[in-house]
């Protein structure tokens, strides 16, 4: 990319409001030609273009400093407090200059105000509209006091004073519509942090931290859907814990659930990243090994077998040793998941039926 700070997508944004801006200050130059065109703006052409290259020259940084990326080393990178301070600094500069229709120049002032609306907070909406009531009130005083013009002082004090009402009015307004846009984005973000923790809850086994049944069956379904393309393959390894009723039975239950842990532990640490373990149930277990085929996991369930085999437990469980029977089948493209599951299902039984502690291969469909 030409400006690589223009990736972060916040920055397009801020990019995006300048141009908004840029824009309005656009429609104020035009409006203050058509009035120096119309003898309504009390300057020569030359003054007039001078005035506005420097207006010009400080709005145009603003975009600048932006695709630069240098506005990310100020306080508040949107630059919005900057960019209408200077804005309300250029609109009061040209009301001096115009004679009688002052007030369409200052009601056009209000789409500044709206302009911050998205950003600013209480204290510097604030400043703004004191900069710009304080601004008015000396516009009033230099134009009596050079005496340019001819002003009927009544009328002027109560404009200024109905201005003043407006700004601090549209103050408090703009600071509360942004502190509702401050706080409807953060409970936004709370949501989605709420929502991911939730789809976690839903797909782990509270007890052994594994997946659940449910991401299992939506693991499986994915490979399914790969291997049926072609020119992938994968295998299950279904496991279940040999006599583990009498586990329970001679050590309790929370000891039952201790071994459910450790067991799990250790099979995590047999597989990769990329596979899936669930706890399909009580006692009985899932891998789901990605991208391997039936050698691949028949090296996977014999390392399964002897680690938990070798097992070793801490106090009071001393001595117990716990085994594995897994039935193993690799993936037919074709089969259904279920098929695939009764597959490796009716292998686990021959191991149990061959004296547990061992694994077996599925036969073909
Ligand atoms: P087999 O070798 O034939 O698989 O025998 P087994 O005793 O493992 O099988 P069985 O199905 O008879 O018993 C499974 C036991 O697993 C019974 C149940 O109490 C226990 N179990 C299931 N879920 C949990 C659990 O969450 N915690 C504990 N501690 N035990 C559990
Ligand atoms: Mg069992
Ligand atoms: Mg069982």
């Amino acid at each position: 990319m030409l400006f690589p700070a223009m990736e972060d997508p916040k920055q397009a944004l801020r990019l995006r409001r300048t141009l908004l801006a840029i824009a309005g200050g656009a429609v104020h130059t035009c409006l203050c030609w058509v009035f120096l065109k119309w003898n309504f703006f009390r300057a020569t052409p030359q003054e007039f273009f001078g005035m506005f290259s420097l207006f010009w020259l400080v709005h145009l940084s603003f975009p600048v400093l932006i695709i630069s990326g240098l506005n990310k080393r100020f306080k508040d990178p949107s630059l919005t407090l900057y960019q209408m301070a200077w804005a309300t600094i250029c609109i009061m500069i040209t009301v001096y200059f115009i004679y009688d229709l002052r007030m369409v120049v200052l009601m056009y002032y209000l789409l500044v105000m709206i302009f911050g609306a998205f950003r600013l907070r209480l204290k510097a909406f604030l400043i703004i509209s004191a900069m710009a009531i304080v601004g008015y009130g000396l516009v009033i005083f230099a134009i009596v006091y050079n005496q340019v013009e001819i002003l009927n002082l009544r009328v002027e004090y109560i404009q200024w004073l109905c201005f003043s009402v407006v700004m601090t009015t549209f103050a408090l307004m703009g600071s509360s519509l942004s502190a509702l846009r401050r706080k409807y984005r953060k409970q936004r973000g709370l949501l989605s942090e709420a929502m991911e923790k939730i789809s976690h809850l839903v797909e782990t086994d509270e007890l052994t931290g594994l997946w659940n049944r449910r991401h299992a069956m939506s693991f499986l379904n994915r490979q399914k859907a790969l291997a049926d393309r072609g020119g992938y393959c994968f295998a299950i390894c279904f496991l279940d814990l040999d006599h583990f009723k009498e586990v329970n039975d001679r050590y309790g239950h929370h000891a039952g659930d201790l071994v459910l842990q450790k067991t799990s532990q250790e099979m995590t640490r047999q597989l990769r990243e990329i596979d899936c373990l669930a706890r399909f149930g009580g006692e009985e277990f899932l891998a789901v090994l990605a991208q391997a085929d039936q050698s691949a996991a028949v090296v996977v369930g014999q390392r399964l077998v002897e680690k938990v085999r070798s097992l070793e437990f801490s106090e009071g469980l001393s001595g117990l040793k716990v085994t594995l029977s897994i039935g193993i089948a690799e993936f037919i493209p074709g089969e259904t998941v279920d098929q695939l599951l009764h597959r490796a299902d009716q292998a686990m039984y021959r191991a149990k039926n061959l004296g547990r502690n061992q694994m077996v291969v599925a036969k073909a469909l």
